[in-house]
């Protein structure tokens, strides 16, 4: 039996070679490649993915697969055979639901699919991205019929992403967090000229932004011998191995913000892909359990850490070092403020922690309404914007400022965006915990000494790969399931001494929320 363990992890490290050369091509599209090479590279991603595909899907792996996993299973279930064959098995059986050429077709309209958004966003014209979309979404919800689904085909794409969680779940989980920030948004409302971000707007040079960057990702622990930092369109992570995991940024000339929490966001993720066990290399057993917990990675760093106060105590004298003059006479608590203004915005990367979610939700909303069809995609733009008028009051100026923002669709992935909302309330969950366990984390943090959480963070999420089930991993990493109120928690006593109101007058809800929750059975999302 070992020798056909052996067999199939020669085949499966082909498939996994393949793929990772196929990361660097897609990353070199984002970051390098003039738009000229847009047609060949779609060919060469879409015929690699096809490779891939067909190699991973072939009769030969089905059958080591199903000879070796009973014998997998036996050496416990914490052994890296058991893992190994339980991730395999998993990826195995929804793959072989795809033929390999409707992936290959998904590849090559993706890759258009971007050069289109990106050209329709500059120009802020959806019609250029429109028939992409059209494209993009008819080949979304084949997807969601080949994989199968029982209530709605958003099911089977959210599958992908967050392995075991349903629309409906989503709806009941959004259902209590509007609820629950509801009255904290409408108290910060209510005081917003109590906190200002005009400390980090001015004139930022773009080449200084990067190397700032670059010093905070590397003192979070980012290692830049495994890993390298550019600019793109759209912030991201990739890793092509455990020792090649690559983050991008964004910057802007006129404000600090974007480049500093992009940057961090993303070092948050490629943290876990550096961190991960070497001996799962090229194996299933690389990668996040989740997307959602992946996210939690990135917002516990970008947000519970990055927007902390301590944190903020250590940044300043930071950024004081690269744009000498802008911070002058700022002292730390302005700069804790001005990280975490919160008002309704347009732009979802950007937005706040308290806000976040609510673009979520709409974009939770928009995917259903397309998926299930009953939005067309021409009409996609003014429902955007009605939404936002609906939740946020505002409206955006253009369509590069709406419906065009994110670069999600455009890699043909719905389903995709409730994934950042899990990540929230994991991460509040998952700092209770560490700081439970770590003495003086704060104190640690203000110091710059960011060993211990990171040390914490591999220990119990990074180490384990895909080796657990996101269900399990969270139960064993915080000793409960996924909940929504220590996020409400944190977000209720961090605003309310922000803004200065009393925490009980917004946070009074959390009996309600059970009773809401556990009779009415209201599965409608609510956002104000
Ligand atoms: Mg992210």
């Amino acid at each position: 039996m070992e020798n056909k363990f052996k067999e199939l992890r020669k085949l499966y490290e082909e498939v996994a070679a393949i793929n990772s050369a196929n990361g660097v091509l897609q990353w070199d599209q984002q970051v390098y490649m003039p738009s000229g090479g847009a047609g060949a590279r779609a060919r060469s991603i879409g015929a690699l993915e096809e490779i891939a595909h067909r190699k991973f899907t072939s009769p030969e792996a089905g059958r080591l697969i199903a000879q070796t996993y009973d014998w997998a299973q036996g050496k416990g279930h914490d052994s890296f055979e058991a893992g190994y064959l339980r991730a395999i098995k998993r990826d195995y059986d929804k793959a072989v639901k795809l033929p390999s050429e409707f992936v290959a077709e998904l590849s090559r309209e993706t890759s258009l699919g971007i050069e289109a958004w990106t050209k329709a966003k500059k120009g802020s014209d959806f019609s250029v991205f429109s028939p992409n979309l059209e494209k993009l979404l008819d080949l979304n919800i084949r997807k969601a019929e080949l994989l199968g689904f029982e209530e709605s085909p958003y099911d089977a794409l959210l599958d992908l992403y967050e392995p075991g969680l349903k629309k409906s779940s989503l709806e009941t989980l959004f259902s209590k967090l509007a609820t629950g920030l509801k009255p904290i948004i409408k108290e910060i409302s209510s005081r917003k000229e109590l906190v200002s971000n005009a400390l980090l707007k001015g004139n930022f040079d773009e080449d200084t932004q990067l190397k700032l960057v670059n010093e905070i990702t590397a003192a979070l622990g980012y290692d830049f011998r495994r890993g390298r930092q550019d600019r793109s369109a759209h912030p991201m992570t990739c890793d092509f191995s455990i020792d090649d995991v690559r983050i991008t940024t964004r910057t802007c000339r006129d404000y600090i913000g974007t480049s500093l929490y992009g940057s961090i966001h993303e070092c948050g993720h490629a943290l876990y892909a550096q961190n991960m066990a070497p001996e799962f290399e090229f194996t299933p057993l690389a990668g996040g359990a989740s997307l959602g917990v992946h996210e939690s990675q990135s917002r516990l760093w970008e947000n519970i850490i990055g927007r902390s106060e301590p944190f903020c105590r250590w940044l300043l004298p930071m950024l004081d070092k690269h744009f000498p003059g802008n911070f002058d006479n700022a002292s730390p608590e302005e700069l804790y403020k001005a990280v975490n203004l919160a008002e309704p915005s347009l732009v979802r990367v950007e937005a706040d922690e308290v806000t976040y979610n609510l673009h979520i939700m709409l974009r939770f909303e928009l995917e259903t309404l397309l998926l299930e069809k009953k939005l067309m995609v021409k009409d996609a733009p003014e429902l955007w914007n009605e939404k936002m008028r609906e939740y946020f009051g505002i409206t955006p100026k253009n369509d590069a400022q709406g419906v065009l923002q994110d670069i999600h669709w455009a890699l043909g992935m719905l389903g995709y965006f409730p994934t950042y909302a899990i990540g929230n309330l994991l991460s509040a969950q998952l700092f209770n915990k560490l700081s439970s366990e770590i003495p003086g984390a704060e104190a640690l943090i203000e110091k710059g000494d960011f060993k211990p959480v990171l040390d914490w963070l591999a220990k119990n999420i990074h180490t384990h790969g895909r080796k657990y089930l996101p269900e399990e991993l969270v139960k064993k990493a915080v000793g409960s399931e996924l909940k929504v109120e220590p996020f409400l928690e944190y977000i209720r006593n961090k605003y309310s001494k922000i803004y200065g109101f009393d925490s009980n007058c917004a946070g009074s809800q959390k009996s309600e929320f059970r009773s809401q929750n556990k009779n009415t059975g209201n599965n409608k999302v609510s956002p104000f």
